[in-house]
């Protein structure tokens, strides 16, 4: 498979159970491709520097996934491979008192990364179609009946896409990553959790309660995926069962993504330009 075949653009539909959760036959191929993983973020790094130096566009890459699907291990591990002062990373938690008193979008355009930065959203406003729909929240929101309509979800992705147009239309990419972890994997990593002492700090009893859950978030994931992904703001349907692949796809992803943006150092400033050669003569005489 290669990196396109994870991609979902609106140009054909998701179908979660025939997505691939671990490396399969690139099993054999691990030390190879966690090489290849380095390498990628060495020239990703250059690129954020141009990114960085141009102050043109900025990008964000929302990490969405199943509980223990590896999302903080994968920005320990990748992301912290970028030069961490033209980083922006934002956790959202469940929404507090103030988040609730407004629009769900508040939260995450006060999130928003400058341009020349990347941005990596750990869960993003996507968690206000998933947890919110698996657990029907909405019925619970302080809104005016107008608001509460049965479209209440076929709103909030016309929204989103709506929003992402804007951001792309202002100098702005938007990256979706769901990282797709198997249910046997997902169970085993809970286990590690229980088992392992420096793990216990990762254990939470409600994830375990999501897990009964497992079809419906499967329904609602291949939903909102297949209804927010577009050309401008893809999605990438990552397998998660084995992290060193999950990484080197995330590395491929980040890569080729700020490939796509090209970014350039900016030319110097004619007048500043103009005086180099006397500044130069300057500088060797003393
Ligand atoms: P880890 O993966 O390391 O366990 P986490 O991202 O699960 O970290 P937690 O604090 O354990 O972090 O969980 C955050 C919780 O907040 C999740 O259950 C998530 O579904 C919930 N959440 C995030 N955004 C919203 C939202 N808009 N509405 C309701 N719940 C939300």
């Amino acid at each position: 498979m290669s990196l396109k075949d994870y991609c979902f653009d609106g140009k054909r539909t998701l179908k979660l159970k025939e997505m691939p959760t671990d490396a399969g036959e690139y099993k054999v191929q691990k030390s190879e491709l966690t090489a290849q993983t380095e390498e990628n973020m060495i020239r990703a790094a250059e690129l954020q520097e141009k990114l960085y130096s141009a102050k043109q566009e900025g990008v964000i890459f929302a990490l969405q996934a199943r509980d223990a699907a590896g999302k903080d291990s994968l920005i320990k591990k990748i992301f912290s491979r970028l030069n961490p002062a033209a980083l922006k990373i934002t956790s959202f938690k469940v929404p507090n008192k103030t988040d609730l008193a407004h629009d769900y979008m508040w939260r995450i355009n006060r999130a928003m990364p400058e341009r020349g930065t990347i941005g990596v959203f750990n869960r993003s406003h996507y968690e206000d179609v998933l947890v919110v729909q698996v657990h029907q929240m909405q019925k619970d929101y302080n809104l005016p009946p107008r608001c509460k309509t049965e479209d209440f979800f076929e709103r909030r992705y016309r929204q989103l896409n709506n929003w992402e147009e804007y951001l792309w239309e202002n100098g702005y990419r938007m990256v979706k990553v769901f990282l797709n972890v198997s249910r046997e994997e997902q169970k085993q990593r809970f286990m590690d959790r229980m088992e392992l002492p420096e793990k216990h700090w990762k254990l939470s009893v409600g994830d375990m309660k999501e897990r009964a859950l497992w079809d419906e978030y499967e329904r609602v994931f291949e939903d909102c995926i297949n209804a927010t992904a577009t050309e401008h703001a893809p999605w990438y349907v990552l397998p998660a069962d084995n992290k060193w692949y999950t990484r080197y796809l995330m590395s491929e992803v980040i890569l080729k993504t700020l490939e796509s943006m090209d970014p350039q150092f900016p030319p110097l400033d004619a007048e500043e330009a103009a005086k180099i050669p006397m500044v130069m003569q300057e500088l060797e005489s003393v």
